[in-house]
């Protein structure tokens, strides 16, 4: 009987199906990514799937931290955010330059979000959650979060695959696609979790690679692997990364 419960322990580790070849990733800001889902994404790229990124806002607001003065921030966010990807083994990055901190859920943005998703064709679309406003008690959800998660859902479904939805993309040649998976990150109800045991290190990297947000960044490391930790408890894992996993 030991053995038998040994056998049971809880270890609900969800691995991507092997059809699931492209990913894309939407986030608000640069350095989005590389705090909640570069442990799964590094995890993806091993495995030879093409994961893109498409970041919504050019970072300009950056962090009064260390980046008192924002001038030439832009650029220099955008060098960072390229660094990251090179080290994540991301294939693309895209920038739609939105401005950073006024960010609203708008049928422009989810226009640009449907265009995105029918040129880069994926089979999974991952995003924050637009529905949490709270962390706990010490974190707000930032509102260009909210926004950014909430346009890139209603461009999946139903703008992504409607054809009478855009029509004007129709005459760009992008011609509708059904996202099959979405994986959200950041989601109070978390029904999937991916093992980063072996990425934690690359996430690590990754997030180091935007200097001007995280500065000397000896809390990076500590910082990620607690949440590693604790989302590795709710899965029976050592180190996890969790998602609300969504098939359409
Ligand atoms: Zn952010």
């Amino acid at each position: 009987m030991a053995g038998r419960r040994s056998s049971e322990r809880r270890n609900r580790e969800t691995v991507l199906r092997p059809a699931m070849q492209t990913i894309l990733c939407i986030a608000a800001h640069p350095d989005d990514l590389e705090f909640t889902v570069a442990g799964t994404v590094a995890r993806w790229t091993s495995e030879g799937r093409t994961v893109v990124f498409c970041l919504i806002t050019t970072g300009g607001a950056g962090t009064n931290e260390h980046t008192p003065n924002p001038e030439g921030l832009i650029p220099r966010r955008e060098r960072e955010a390229q660094d990251a990807v090179r080290i994540l083994g991301v294939k693309e990055l895209i920038l739609l330059g939105y401005q950073d901190g006024m960010l609203e859920p708008t049928l422009a943005l989810r226009r640009d979000l449907t265009r995105v998703i029918r040129r880069v064709r994926p089979d999974v679309v991952v995003c924050g959650d637009p529905t949490v406003r709270f962390y706990g008690t010490e974190y707000m959800n930032h509102p260009d979060h909210r926004a950014a998660s909430s346009a890139a859902l209603d461009a999946v479904f139903p703008s992504a695959e409607t054809r009478a939805i855009f029509p004007e993309l129709l005459t760009e040649g992008l011609e509708p696609i059904h996202v099959k998976e979405v994986w959200i990150s950041g989601s109070l109800e978390p029904n999937a979790f991916v093992d980063i045991g072996k990425t934690l290190d690359t996430k690590v990297a990754a997030l180091k690679a935007h200097v001007s947000q995280v500065g000397p960044a000896e809390w990076v490391e500590p910082l990620l692997r607690s949440w590693a930790v604790r989302d590795g408890k709710r899965s029976g894992l050592e180190l996890a990364e969790a998602f609300r996993r969504m098939v359409l």
